[in-house]
């Protein structure tokens, strides 16, 4: 199949896609910036091994128009963009980074960057180097990441919780974690904190039995979790988990999480509104790194927990509201809310 790429620019509301060769490095990547109309573009560099060159494309596309819908959702005066880089054989990676530094420098403060995928501390170091335009995590940056998107996971749950029985009770409240990394166990930890009772699982059990152990709750096997009876599941590992079988086993009232892309596919978020399970859309719930960045870039300042804490909620009280009032999925919701505001930001600019 062939790329076309104005065609698929237009078709998705693109800005600009730029091809990025270095041949020193062996660097070939892509940028995608989908919306400037209110302020700068805001996307991390995933860096992967692609079946091709027309994956790369789509994942960069896919992945810059979602973060403009984490933006306007979020409130943040800017919009999404995002960066592949091809994960090919012979690669110099520092060369590679370093590369795509001066080119985001090049950029001038159009496109803001930062970690995803692939991109770690490192090479965050070396984009660093070379352009002031990029998020780090460590000292230099807004504050902990996880911490914040794990603010914005719980703000979510709570939002949830009062949709249904008109307060979050968290006493009384049982949430299953599935994926205790860096954001599900801060998010566990959260939910030990008010009382919550928590039950946590992690393909690296070693890993999952550790964060268990110390902050005292129960750690079941991977893979019978998504079958527990409870209030709140919680996906904080990989995306593409809520399929038809894990659907159809899932035993919650609500799901509300940090990783990226849980639904399976689109309709799934149908499949789990007639079933009756309250799906917190994840690009609404997981934008609080996001949040930290952009203000940090923006605004020069750390946003606080509380702060992200509120603005989630309060994106996820209204598009729970409209999705009560409208009989609609909340993640359609999200999604015409999105593509409301930003049709608005695009006439006005
Ligand atoms: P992480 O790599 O620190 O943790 C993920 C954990 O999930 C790991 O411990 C891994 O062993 C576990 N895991 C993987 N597959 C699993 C499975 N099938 N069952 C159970 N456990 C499994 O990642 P993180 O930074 O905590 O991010 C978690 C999710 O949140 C990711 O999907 C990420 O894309 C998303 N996210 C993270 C941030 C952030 O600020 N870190 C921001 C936005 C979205």
């Amino acid at each position: 199949m062939g790329i076309h790429i104005l065609d698929a620019m237009s078709r998705g509301g693109f800005e600009e896609v730029i091809g990025v060769h270095d041949r020193k490095s062996g660097l070939r990547a892509l940028i995608a910036i989908h919306d400037t109309s209110l302020g700068p573009s805001f996307g991390g560099i995933r860096r992967l091994s692609y079946l091709s060159e027309r994956a790369a494309l789509m994942d960069c596309l896919r992945l810059a128009r979602a973060m403009t819908h984490k933006c306007v959702l979020a409130g943040i005066p800017g919009g999404g963009a995002k960066a592949v880089v091809l994960d090919e054989p012979g690669l110099d990676l520092e060369g590679a980074y370093r590369h795509m530094g001066r080119k985001v420098e090049e950029m001038g403060g159009r496109f803001y960057t930062g970690p995803d995928v692939g991109t770690d501390g490192q090479a965050l170091d070396w984009l660093a180097a070379e352009t002031s335009y990029v998020t780090r995590t460590g000292p230099e940056g807004p504050g902990d990441l996880g911490s914040a998107t794990a603010a914005g996971a719980f703000a979510g749950m709570r939002a949830g919780l009062r949709h249904l029985d008109g307060e979050s009770d968290w006493p009384a409240r049982k949430v299953v974690i599935q994926g205790l990394g860096d954001v599900g166990a801060k998010l566990a930890q959260r939910l030990v904190e008010v009382g919550a009772t928590v039950v946590g699982t992690d393909i690296d059990t070693d890993r999952g039995l550790s964060v268990a152990r110390e902050l005292g709750f129960e750690f079941v096997e991977p893979s019978t979790e998504v079958q527990i009876e409870c209030d709140v599941f919680a996906p904080c590992a990989l995306g593409g988990i809520l399929h038809d079988v894990a659907i159809e086993r899932l035993n919650a009232r609500i799901v509300a999480g940090a990783a990226n892309n849980v639904l399976a596919k689109s309709h799934h978020g149908d499949i789990l509104h007639r079933r009756g399970i309250l799906y917190l859309p994840d690009f609404v719930l997981n934008a609080g790194a996001l949040i930290r960045g952009a203000f940090f870039h923006l605004e020069n300042r750390i946003e606080t927990l509380e702060g992200i804490e509120s603005r989630i909620e309060n994106a996820a009280d209204e598009i729970l509201r409209r999705s009560k009032a409208d009989h609609v999925p909340p993640v359609r919701v999200a999604t015409a809310i999105a593509e409301q505001r930003i049709a608005e930001r695009r006439v006005d600019s």
